[in-house]
């Protein structure tokens, strides 16, 4: 676990990121806030520049509104000194994870996409020849370091692929690990074991719940053995969620996200955000 908790608990929320979770892993982006049962949640669409010797790998896009953000956050970063981006990897189509692909592409003409690249050529048929298909055991050289494609147990799409950075060891899970955080509680810009009052489970299952309703239908107690075989396999040190903070201290951690997702399964499905009635319409009940 890195020994920063007592100066960035001091650090104003804005001015915590870009954030260094492992050396040369660079968090990036911003939260969206989101309301369900008259609270308000927080969660990120984060994204993640790698810094090898002679190229970096941005993991992830952020959502379509955080492009500003996350492009500003990369310009720091490479005014730092990092080497140029070449290679922009994101774990599968959706929104939250490849919303600025095409102003990545067109922002830093040298940079290549990487993954499983289904249906991008036909949004954006001009990059096409920049598109570079993945499959598991597949490695993108950083100089140094390399991102790797590996098992995506908890996904979304059947087209997900998560990566893994060889030389920190640090876990990109796109949907994986995917929790809210408090924003009254400064949790924004803070790691999972930071973030003190955070109650783990209960904020893995609500996003379960809203976001990855197949776990309803599924015993979650066999993919969580096997996101134990594949963190135990890769001896994974730290882990860099799209939606969750971030963990760096996986063996207290991963088992309350676990419990949650264990929760969840449990329940029935609530549905998604909180309806908002048209204009006019009378207010709902309850
Ligand atoms: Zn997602
Ligand atoms: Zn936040």
């Amino acid at each position: 676990m890195l020994d920063k908790t007592r100066t960035m608990l001091d650090t104003p929320v804005a001015h915590r990121m870009p954030r260094e979770i492992a050396p040369g892993v660079f968090w990036i982006g911003d939260c969206l806030a989101q309301h369900h049962k008259g609270k308000v949640y927080h969660g990120y669409n984060a994204a993640f520049l790698i810094a090898g010797e002679n190229a970096s790998c941005l993991v992830e896009t952020g959502h379509p509104k955080d492009f500003p953000v996350i492009e500003r956050h990369m310009n720091e970063l490479f005014a730092r000194g990092l080497p140029p981006l070449k290679y922009l990897f994101v774990t599968h189509q959706e929104t939250p994870h490849c919303g600025g692909l095409g102003r990545v592409l067109k922002t830093f003409p040298d940079a290549l996409l990487c993954g499983d690249v289904s249906d991008y050529h036909l949004a954006f048929p001009q990059y096409e020849h920049r598109m570079r298909w993945m499959k598991e055991g597949d490695e993108i050289d950083l100089g140094g370091r390399s991102l790797m494609a590996v098992e995506p147990v908890i996904r979304d799409l059947r087209t997900t692929w998560w990566g893994f950075d060889t030389k920190e060891r640090v876990l990109f899970p796109g949907d994986g690990f995917a929790y809210s955080h408090y924003h009254e509680d400064g949790h924004c810009g803070l790691v999972a074991e930071e973030a003190v009052s955070l109650d783990l489970p209960d904020v893995s299952s609500t996003f379960a719940d809203l976001a990855l309703f197949w776990t309803k239908f599924a015993d979650m107690n066999v993919y969580c053995d096997r996101l134990d075989q594949l963190i135990e396999r890769l001896n994974v040190k730290v882990i860099a969620p799209t939606h969750g903070l971030p963990i760096t201290d996986v063996k207290t951690t991963v088992p309350k996200v676990q419990e949650g997702l264990k929760q969840a399964a449990l329940m029935p499905e609530s549905g998604t955000n909180e309806k908002v009635a048209p204009a006019g319409a009378a207010a709902p009940a309850a």
